[in-house]
């Protein structure tokens, strides 16, 4: 059985180079980067190194780059400390369909007593800007808003949407936890005053990430009790974990720009091998706007769950947007954001691939899936006979 992994917006395959980079710092090069002393300081030239190279990605300079442990703590950071740092009459502006690292940060303050606005979005996953205008107009606001979601990729309009933040005289942070090495990135070009990415979603390790501050911006720290990263992150750094991001992000700045070009011509396939092959599916997210790795599709009448259970039969890795809640299963809050039609909502699939992935991944993906979806309706009190 071929073992195929189209699951990379959940986590992705650690690159060799990245592991081959990561290796001295786990038996050679030990020392804390804040010892004065050389194994200190050999050390401390590494973590410069790689925060060059992060920076380097998304075109900011690397003071401005902080070290986290995820991207998690990257958006807790960015939308907690710019609240705090704001002060109490500052309003919250986010979207229905970010990440929970988002949302649940955003939903805390809101229980301490701030406004909270989760804005709409259309049935393709799109913004409509003239309501973050309306939502602005409200008063001093924080910005979350992501780059690219991970369930559908649909891609915001970040740059006009930081624009239209700072016009208003608002702080604008993005969760580019899925856009960063998947599309090309410049901080330069556009106002955004934070931004969050995570190592494990572009080929190092799970436990690394970083906040892009920009200068000048305020933002109080989470973790107290170190001087690290210019005092703004309190904790001796994850070295060997930090060289393995800048070396990731080192690999996608060279590389990036062919690798998705080939791996969007594969979701491509996937997805018109797919429509061709199986009678009532659906895809979710504007296709037109969406992630170059990124399929979220929906086989009507059955559920996303039992497809999951016998690709994985098959060795075939995806995932679904399902949560099991009260022992039923309820669509994403993504997929009712944006109104997928009950049917569809719960038959909903997203593959996600990456630069490891093959034409014959898909071609054995391609190959399997009829018969599944085939057996399922079969049995599916819903679909018609
Ligand atoms: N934001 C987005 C859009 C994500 O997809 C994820 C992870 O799936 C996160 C934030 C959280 O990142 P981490 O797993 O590094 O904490």
């Amino acid at each position: 059985m071929n073992n195929v992994y189209l699951d990379n917006n959940a986590t992705t395959q650690v690159a060799p180079e990245v592991l081959e980079a990561m290796m001295p710092f786990f038996t050679d090069w030990w020392g804390n980067p804040s010892s004065m002393h050389v194994f200190g300081g050999q050390v401390r030239k590494h973590v410069d190194q790689a925060r060059q190279k992060v920076a380097a990605l998304i075109g900011a300079d690397p003071s401005e780059i902080i070290f986290t442990s995820c991207g998690t703590e990257s958006d807790n950071m960015a939308t907690r400390g710019a609240v705090d740092a704001a002060g109490e009459r500052v309003n919250i502006i986010t979207t229905r369909v970010e990440h929970l690292a988002v949302l649940e940060p955003c939903r805390m303050l809101k229980e301490r007593g701030y406004r909270v606005m989760e804005l709409d979005v259309d049935g393709g996953g799109n913004l409509n800007l003239d309501v973050l205008r309306q939502a602005l107009s409200l008063g001093q606001a924080v910005v979350s808003i992501m780059w690219a979601n991970n369930e559908t990729g649909v891609i915001f309009p970040i740059p006009k949407i930081a624009e239209t933040v700072k016009a208003a005289g608002g702080v604008m942070h993005t969760d580019a936890v899925q856009a960063v090495g998947k599309l090309a990135i410049d901080v330069c070009r556009m106002p955004v005053d934070m931004l969050a990415l995570s190592g494990h979603k572009l080929h190092a390790p799970k436990g690394v990430g970083a906040l892009y501050i920009r200068k000048g911006t305020r933002v109080r720290s989470l973790m107290l009790g170190g001087h690290q990263e210019s005092g703004r992150r309190g904790g001796t750094e994850n070295v060997p974990y930090i060289v393995g991001l800048g070396r990731a992000c080192e690999l996608a700045a060279r590389n990036m720009h062919d690798e998705m070009t080939r791996v969007a011509a594969l979701r491509d396939r996937l997805q018109q091998g797919i429509l061709a092959t199986c009678p009532d599916v659906r895809i979710n997210g504007d296709p037109a706007n969406r992630l170059p790795n990124t399929l979220n599709i929906s086989f009507l009448y059955i559920e996303g769950e039992s497809i999951l259970y016998h690709l994985s039969d098959c060795g075939i890795a995806a995932s679904s947007g399902s949560a099991c809640t009260s022992g039923s299963l309820e669509p994403s809050h993504v997929i009712r954001a944006m109104g997928v039609p009950f049917m569809a909502a719960h038959g909903s699939i997203r593959f996600s691939l990456s630069r490891y992935n093959t034409e014959a991944d898909i071609d054995y993906v391609l190959a399997r899936i009829p018969e599944i979806i085939r057996k399922l309706r079969a049995i599916s009190p819903f679909a018609p006979v």
